[in-house]
């Protein structure tokens, strides 16, 4: 079973604050993704999360609705009242946590379990149990407190690695010590990431007789995190051969719309959902992906919603520079084609990123080509201020033909690319994908550096635009992009 916490634990995320809308949006993606219970905050904290939790249990997804609780009458109350079907209820089962957080004795929370338990049950929730820092607990107690939970009626038990200070090997052994003990309960593993070993964790529990994992999306979750949904599934598919029921292919599109609505981007190197988790540049691997994916690729990208991409860049070789110039329509000669490498590589070499527009406009140079640019920009308004919603208009000439278009969007720099899309996806539908700033120097009169990336079907490329004015910098690179899915080369 798939427990998802990323609109709990996750959102204890510093800096990430989610509005009841924003998680129901969350929620429909996990639910359609196919996790089994969605943790989705914590009812008695706040107005916000109690109208969130109620917002969500009316949806009738089909994963269970769960809100967290601690042993507190008016916590569980508060879970009733969001119309969640499930609590998750967390007591401290560590000498440390009982003695310095809550300033109890190891008999009176053995009393509070049975109580909150029993008063869950008798509120007809589902009960899942969760003893906090269990795992620095003593054994014995733990035992107790689990039995004490079982006996009033706890539907699951989750000990929780509050501080991620389990390995791999003292998971295994703490799994099957209570599974021993506790043969026919449902027993979940909460796993932290502090030491980075939350996924390795997560799956010990698993081999070990666990039935649920805790898992949030991109990792997120206090400090360093929770074991990251995508990592767990994707390593128990395809290294461990287990299916579960979540849809592989939604993972990406999960992920983007969890980092979009946090604000919490993932870091490019991150497994699975990273920017560059399919991305192939030095020469040697894309000529053998070329020739066989396997070579390069562990995960086939299909699998988790993505698409291979080579980059173009000081480390590509001439076959990848080659490939990424016929996706693009253009078949330049050998001699082209080293010219073309050659100058990449200079490029490169001066500490230039190089983008798949960059690729493009020295490919029409060396070839010879008449430099198509479908779309220009005529004209650009964009009005912003403390009192005005920020509005753009936009002129563009796309072949010949005007195209005028006006949009409102967060912020300037939105506005104007709203309106671009907007005037544009009339004709083509292009999406962006990503977006990145880069100020190169100090002050506010820096020049500004904008990497888009774009996607038409299943084409993807990457352009940049360099201005003084962040959102002229973002419309040179949004147009830049355009052209080189509508070039005109593309038709030969
Ligand atoms: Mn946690």
């Amino acid at each position: 079973m798939i427990f998802d916490t990323t609109l709990r634990d996750g959102e204890q995320t510093p800096g990430v604050s989610l509005t009841p809308e924003k998680k129901l949006e969350i929620a429909r993606q996990l639910d359609k993704l196919g996790v089994n219970i969605i943790e989705a905050g914590f009812a008695a904290a706040s107005q916000g999360e109690m109208e969130a939790i109620s917002l969500i249990s009316k949806e009738n997804l089909k994963a269970e609705i769960c809100s967290f609780a601690r042993g507190v009458k008016k916590d569980i109350d508060a879970v009733v009242k969001s119309g969640a079907d499930s609590v998750f209820l967390v007591i401290p089962s560590s000498d440390l946590h009982i003695k310095h957080k809550l300033k109890k004795s190891k008999d009176e929370i053995l009393e509070l379990t049975a109580k909150s338990v029993k008063y869950a049950k008798d509120s007809g929730l589902i009960v899942e149990l969760g003893p906090e820092d269990a795992t620095r607990a003593d054994m014995k107690f733990l035992k107790k407190m689990i039995a004490k939970g079982i006996s009033e009626g706890a539907d699951r038990v989750t000990p929780c690695d509050t501080v991620g200070i389990l390995t791999p090997e003292r998971t295994y052994k703490f799994y099957s010590e209570l599974k021993d003990a506790f043969p026919d309960v449902k027993l979940g593993a909460h796993c932290h990431d502090d030491f980075g070993m939350a996924v390795a964790n997560s799956i010990a529990a698993l081999k070990a007789g666990a039935d649920e994992v805790h898992v949030t999306m991109n990792g997120l979750g206090e400090r360093a995190g929770n074991a990251a949904l995508e990592e767990v599934i994707v390593s128990l598919k395809l290294l461990y051969n287990v299916e579960t029921s979540i849809k592989t292919e939604s993972l990406y599109d999960t992920s983007l719309l969890v980092s979009r609505l946090t604000g919490i981007s993932v870091q490019p190197n991150k497994a699975i959902v990273g920017e560059n988790a399919f991305v192939h540049e030095s020469g040697i691997h894309t000529h053998a992906i070329l020739s066989k994916p396997l070579t390069y690729e562990p995960i086939p990208p299909e699998i988790v919603g993505r698409t291979r991409r080579l980059a173009v860049g000081k480390h590509a070789g001439s076959r990848g520079i080659k490939a990424a110039l016929e996706e693009m329509g253009l078949h330049p000669s050998e001699e082209h084609l080293e010219e073309i490498f050659r100058r990449v590589k200079a490029l490169g070499d001066k500490g230039k990123i190089v983008t798949d527009a960059d690729l493009y406009a020295v490919a029409e140079a060396v070839m010879g080509l008449p430099t198509t640019r479908a779309i220009k920009l005529e004209e650009l308004t964009v009005v912003t201020g403390n009192k005005v919603i920020p509005t753009a208009s936009v002129r563009l000439n796309l072949n010949g033909n005007p195209l005028t278009e006006a949009a409102t969007g967060i912020g300037p720099v939105d506005a104007a690319m709203q309106a671009i899309r907007k005037a544009v996806s009339a004709v083509e539908p292009i999406r962006l994908e990503e977006y990145h700033v880069n100020a190169i120097t100090g002050g506010t009169d820096a020049l500004v550096e904008v990497i888009v990336r774009l996607r038409k079907g299943d084409r993807v490329v990457t352009a940049m635009g360099a201005h003084g004015d962040i959102v002229m910098a973002s419309v040179e690179a949004m147009l830049n992009g355009m052209n080189v899915l509508m070039s005109n080369h593309n038709k030969t």
